[in-house]
C-alpha cells in the first residue's frame, strides 16, 4: 500500500524514491488522491535534499506523461523551441521565433506568464488586441506549418502535474530548487514534440538563478534531461544585471520587439538573441555553425523577411496587425512620467529585480493570480548600464493609468540605480554555452 507521508520521510531524511515511488506520488497528486498539503511538504522535502539525477530523470518523465505530447511527425521540418528561465525586459522570444521561422527553422513555442518579478510571453502576446495564445494541438499545428513559428499557451492537457504543482511551488516557496525547475521546464519542452531545444539560463539580480555558479548547474541539468530524451540540447548563460533593452511592460515590450524586427539595433537584446536565434538556425540544420546561423538571422531582418513572418504569425493567431504597422495607434497611457536622475556620473548598476517589482506595482505584472494586467503600464529606460548621466536627466519614463502607483514608483526609481564617478567595467551578455560535451567561454563573434 503507497502511503504519501513515508514517501515525503524518505525524502525528508535524505533518501532517493524510486521510479515507482514517484509514479505513484505524482499519479496521485494529479488524480486529487494525494491532498496539496502532503505534495507541499514533498516539495519542501525536496528543496532542502535535491534529487539523484536518476530520480530528476524519472521525475520528469512522469510530469512529461501526466499529459499529452503534441505530435508535430506531420509537419516537414526539423522543429527547434528556445525556453528562457525568466528575466525582465526579456522580449527574446517575440524578436526569436519569427526570425528563425524566416531562415526555415519551424518554431513550436509554449511559453508562460509572468512570474514573480519577471515577464512572461504570453502577457506581452496578449497585449497585441486580439491575439490568442489558448491554442488548441490541431491549431498549434497547423499555424506552425503554414507560418513556421507558432507561439502558444500551456493548454490544460499539457503536462498537467507541472501545472498544478507549479501553481503550488509559487506559493509554498519551493521554486527555487534545481531539479524542480528542470523537471517543470523540460516537460513542458519535451511535449512540444521537438527536434531540439537551445535554453537562455539567466543570470544576475533579476534571474531566479542569482550567481552564476547557480544558473551553471541549473544549465548542466537542464542540457542532461534534454540529453537523456535524445534531444541535441544547448544552453548559454546569459546576463540579467539589468533589463534586456529599453522596454519593460507587455504593450512598450511588443513595441521594442517590433523595431528590432524592422532593423533597429538594442545591443544587449540583440546580442542575446541572435546567439539563441544562430543556435536555433544551426540545431534546425539550416547553418554549418552557430555563426553562421546568426549571419542568416541578421539577413532575415535587414530584408524584412522576419518582420513578415511576424506579421503573418500574429494575423494567424488573431492579432490587429494594424497596430503593429503603426504603434502610434494604440491607446496611451493617461500618466507618462519622467524620472530624472537627482545626481551625475555612469551607471554602474541597475537593479532589474526591482524594476521588475515596480513594473507589477504599475499593472504591467500581478501580486495576485487573479489581478487583470494593464497591457500598456510598464517603464522606458532612458539609461543603461555604462551610460553616462547628467544631473536632472531622465533616468526613465513611467507608463500606467494608476496616478497613485506612478508617484509610489516614482519615488522608489533612484534607489535602483547606482551612479559611479568613473565608468564600470561592463560583463558580457552572453558568457557560457554549455551542451552535452561540458561547458565553454562563448565568444561573440565580431561581425555583431
Ligand atoms: N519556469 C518554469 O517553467 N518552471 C520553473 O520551475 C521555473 C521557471
Amino acid at each position: 500500500m503507497f502511503n504519501p507521508a513515508e514517501l515525503i520521510k524518505k525524502k525528508r531524511n535524505g533518501g532517493a524514491l524510486s521510479r515507482e515511488e514517484l509514479t505513484a506520488l505524482i499519479g496521485g497528486y494529479v488524480r486529487g488522491e494525494v491532498p496539496e498539503y502532503q505534495m507541499a511538504a514533498f516539495l519542501m522535502a525536496t528543496y532542502f535534499r535535491g534529487m539523484t539525477p536518476e530520480e530528476a530523470g524519472s521525475f520528469t518523465e512522469l510530469m512529461l506523461r501526466s499529459g499529452e505530447i503534441i505530435d508535430l511527425s506531420t509537419v516537414p521540418g526539423r522543429k527547434v523551441d528556445k525556453h528562457s528561465t525568466g528575466g525582465v525586459g526579456d522580449k527574446v522570444s517575440l524578436i526569436l521565433a519569427p526570425v528563425v521561422a524566416a531562415c526555415g527553422v519551424r518554431v513550436p513555442m509554449i511559453s508562460g506568464r509572468g512570474l514573480g518579478h519577471t515577464g512572461g510571453t504570453l502577457d506581452k502576446l496578449e497585449a497585441i488586441p486580439g491575439f490568442q495564445t489558448r491554442l488548441d494541438s490541431a491549431t498549434f499545428r497547423s499555424v506552425l506549418s503554414d507560418v513556421g513559428a507558432v507561439l502558444g499557451g500551456q493548454t490544460e492537457t499539457i503536462a498537467p502535474a507541472d501545472r498544478k504543482m507549479y501553481a503550488l511551488r509559487d506559493v509554498t516557496a519551493t521554486v527555487e530548487c534545481i531539479p524542480l525547475i528542470g523537471a517543470s521546464i523540460m516537460s513542458k519542452k519535451l511535449a512540444e514534440g521537438i527536434d531540439a531545444l537551445v535554453l537562455d539560463v539567466k543570470t544576475g539580480d533579476g534571474a531566479f538563478m542569482e550567481t552564476e555558479e547557480r544558473a551553471l548547474a541549473l544549465a548542466r541539468t537542464l542540457v542532461d534531461l534534454g540529453t537523456q530524451y535524445g534531444k541535441k540540447t544547448l544552453a548559454f548563460i546569459t546576463a540579467m544585471d539589468q533589463p534586456l533593452g529599453y522596454a519593460v511592460g507587455n504593450w512598450l515590450e511588443v513595441r521594442e520587439s517590433i523595431e528590432c524586427l524592422r532593423g533597429k539595433s538594442v545591443r544587449d537584446l540583440m546580442e542575446v538573441t541572435l546567439v539563441l536565434a544562430g543556435a536555433m538556425v544551426w540545431l534546425g540544420e539550416k547553418a554549418s555553425s552557430i555563426e553562421e546561423g546568426m549571419k542568416l538571422c541578421q539577413s532575415a531582418i535587414w530584408s524584412g523577411a522576419a518582420y513578415e513572418k511576424f506579421l503573418a504569425m500574429a494575423k494567424r493567431q488573431g492579432g490587429d496587425t494594424h497596430v503593429l504597422h503603426d504603434p502610434a495607434e494604440y491607446p496611451p497611457s493617461a500618466v507618462q512620467v519622467d524620472v530624472p536622475s537627482r545626481g551625475g556620473g555612469f551607471v554602474s548598476g541597475i537593479s532589474a529585480r526591482t524594476i521588475g517589482m515596480l513594473a507589477i506595482e504599475l499593472g504591467a505584472g500581478r501580486k495576485r493570480i487573479d489581478d487583470v494586467v494593464d497591457p500598456k503600464a510598464g517603464m522606458l529606460l532612458r539609461k543603461k548600464l555604462g551610460d553616462r548621466v547628467e544631473t536632472g536627466e531622465p533616468l526613465l519614463r513611467i507608463f500606467t493609468d494608476d496616478r497613485g502607483a506612478a508617484e509610489r514608483v516614482r519615488r522608489e526609481i533612484e534607489s535602483c540605480f547606482q551612479l559611479s564617478p568613473s565608468p564600470p567595467a561592463l560583463t558580457p551578455r552572453v558568457s557560457l554555452m554549455v551542451d552535452d560535451a561540458g561547458v565553454r567561454p562563448w565568444v561573440m563573434p565580431a561581425f555583431l
